[in-house]
């Protein structure tokens, strides 16, 4: 059933809502490439705090890129994580590890885990709690498919996405929650939601969280765009008043489309 959001006019709290960058390198680069950009980005962002800047490597490689980049301003994260502490899960992962090896965030629901490895919406939730519970802070990812968008049924599914991927996850633990919204058409598609799709989406996921929690709670969460973000088009989508920051998958790849994305101001 849709979950019933709450509006948010008038809320009045100082959201503090810094923009967070975080750029997910899925399965590409390897070790020179990855230190190589990795490095560009701890140059480029120096001393700056008008923004985050996260990096999300394949596993791989977290290590000696958190190594390179501990003590800057760029942080590191994963693209996925184990719902379980530890035990015989051949060939996964512990958000427990990934904070060993020096990652602050872990990105969870992603889209191409959903739909390519068949991650359920209770799944995602196991994760975030896993997450939370290691020390983490998790990018939960919701978003429709180009079918659902067409049937209408795009706050019917990612109000199910959210709630589900943040079941259980107390008040408290919602500072260090991340919402990404990535509509599935527009994922490695080069179709990008427009600015006025984006802010009617992020709208409706403020008012969700405020249903679930309150309408602090939902001021506060940022709430990232994600889906063929450019240099041409971040402008347009951080000037949206929800869009929070940008989670970005083929253009965090190379230092000539990253960096100036850190410029977007
Ligand atoms: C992503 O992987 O989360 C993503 C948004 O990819 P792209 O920017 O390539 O669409």
């Amino acid at each position: 059933m849709e979950f019933q959001p709450v509006g948010l006019t008038g809320a009045g709290f100082t959201t503090g809502r810094k923009p967070l960058l975080a750029g997910n390198w899925k399965m590409n680069l390897e070790r020179k490439s990855a230190l190589g950009l990795a490095a560009a980005v701890r140059e480029r962002l120096g001393e700056r705090d008008d923004c985050e800047v996260a990096l999300f490597p394949p596993y791989v490689y977290l290590d000696e890129v958190a190594r390179l980049l501990a003590g800057s301003r760029v942080k590191v994260g994963a693209q996925n994580c184990c719902d379980e502490a530890s035990g015989a899960f051949t060939g996964e992962i512990a958000a427990s590890m990934l904070v060993d090896v020096g990652c602050d965030w872990v990105i969870l629901g992603h889209s191409e885990r959903r739909h390519l490895y068949g991650e359920g919406d209770a799944l995602v939730g196991a994760k975030t709690k896993a997450a939370l519970a290691a020390g983490l802070a998790p990018i939960v990812c919701v978003g429709e498919t180009l079918a659902q968008r067409e049937a209408k049924s795009t706050e019917q599914v990612i109000s199910a996405q959210l709630v589900a991927g943040l079941a259980g996850v107390e008040r408290r633990s919602m500072e260090r929650i991340v919402i990404a919204y990535e509509p599935v058409w527009a994922i490695g598609t080069g179709k990008t939601a427009s600015p006025e799709q984006a802010g009617e989406v992020h709208a409706y996921l403020r008012g969700v969280l405020a249903g679930l929690y309150d309408r602090e709670v939902a001021a506060r969460t940022r709430i990232l765009y994600g889906g063929s973000v450019k240099p041409d088009n971040i402008q347009a989508l951080m000037a949206v008043k929800d869009v929070d920051g940008c989670l970005v998958g083929g253009a965090s790849l190379k230092a000539e489309t990253f960096l100036p994305l850190l410029e977007y101001r």
